[in-house]
């Protein structure tokens, strides 16, 4: 018989000796000698719960308060949260295994909801169970988020206008999808600061009110990248912080440029022809609807050439081709007057072509190219 025994240090029992590696589990130091089961059971508690739970919970967004801060916690109603504030609040014992527990709400009043918790497990070989119940006092408040937006807060003022026009639907509704989208990819992040105060239309294009001055410089060079044009911004003095700290509100003004794709121009003091704008990025680019060859302005004039404008390419009308006359002339019939009129051959006229898409302008009848892009 080995007399290699131990011995419970609290009531002298013995027990059966511990193996090396048992002994040394960082999950439980301290626990070099082992308590007799009776020793051990005496002391043992399974779970860990507070009295109560108390969730300050916005009333708006659903969002709760944790340690100092609001999070969104995605939850869909009060008892999922509840259910996940007690969740991180109770804590089970180390040793014991094969934890599974349940959780039942039972909704008190409405602010109110007792969360009857079961749990079993295993340890020492033995099976526990402890049920817990644990109420949960839900607080309805507005976080500071939902209290800024409310207040129509905002520190940045994104104003979109266009050089001798007003921006056209297609730009508003863009810059419109680009202000919300900058601001979903922040939330997205976690970014609870990020959002849009307001979007006013106005006679001459749209001012886009945002919660912070990276969110405006963000969707300010986002329309210029998309759109051409230039911005400049414009800081204002607003307030000073609790800190004494002077707080500014900064005015981002978007210019897009006077030409946008599909516009067709007549340039000044050019006889090359009339251009069919292809981009406003940079410099204006385009071709002539003349001849078919590329056009691009000069440095200097940028993106905004002395020019007017004829029409648009959703202007064109379709003409009836009656002969190709040679390389540099087609007779179309004229869709107003539907007389045979001889035209420039562009070298993007299908001499196949049934029909061509033209337009009529100041500067006579010009045939443009399919709108394929
Ligand atoms: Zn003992
Ligand atoms: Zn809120």
């Amino acid at each position: 018989m080995s007399e290699s025994r131990a011995f419970c240090p609290r009531c002298g029992d013995p027990v059966p000796e511990r193996s090396t590696t048992d002994a040394n589990d960082p999950l439980r130091p301290g626990a070099e000698v082992e308590l007799c089961d009776s020793c051990y059971f005496e002391d043992f508690d399974f779970v860990d719960a507070p009295n109560r739970i108390d969730v300050r919970v916005c009333a708006q967004c659903g969002a709760v308060y944790r340690g100092n801060r609001w999070v969104d916690v995605g939850a869909q109603d009060y008892t999922d949260i509840a259910i996940e504030e007690v969740s991180e609040a109770l804590g089970v014992h180390v040793d014991v295994e094969d934890v599974a527990w349940q959780i039942d709400p039972e909704q008190v009043d409405q602010n109110t909801i007792r969360m009857h918790s079961f749990f079993t497990g295993v340890v020492r070989e033995t099976p526990v169970e402890e049920e817990v119940t644990v109420p949960v006092k839900i607080a309805r408040q507005t976080c500071t988020r939902c209290g800024r937006i409310a207040g129509d807060y905002y520190a940045s003022i994104v104003q979109i206008r266009a050089e001798d026009r007003t921006p056209t639907t297609e730009e508003i509704e863009r810059a419109k999808e680009i202000a919300n989208g900058i601001v979903a990819d922040m939330e997205a992040t976690g970014d609870r600061n990020a959002f849009v105060t307001e979007i006013g239309e106005l006679d001459d294009g749209l001012n886009i009110k945002v919660s912070t001055n990276k969110i405006g410089k963000k969707i300010s060079n986002k329309m210029i990248e998309e759109f051409g044009g230039t911005v400049n911004d414009a800081e204002t003095l607003v307030t000073e912080d609790e800190d004494g700290n002077e707080v500014y509100r900064v005015t981002f003004a978007v210019r897009l440029p006077p030409y946008r794709p599909g516009n067709v121009i007549d340039l000044a003091d050019d006889d090359g022809g009339p251009v069919l704008v292809r981009s406003a990025r940079g410099n204006l680019k385009g071709v002539r609807v003349t001849t078919g060859e590329r056009y691009e302005a000069g440095y200097e004039e940028g993106n905004s050439p002395d020019a007017r404008k004829l029409g648009d390419l959703e202007d064109a009308a379709e003409a009836t081709v009656v002969t190709v006359e040679d390389d540099n002339a087609v007779q179309v019939l004229d869709p107003e007057t539907f007389r045979a009129t001889t035209v420039a051959r562009p070298d993007y006229f299908d001499p196949d072509a049934e029909t061509v898409p033209v337009l009529k302008s100041r500067a006579g009848l010009h045939i443009l190219p399919e709108d394929d892009d």
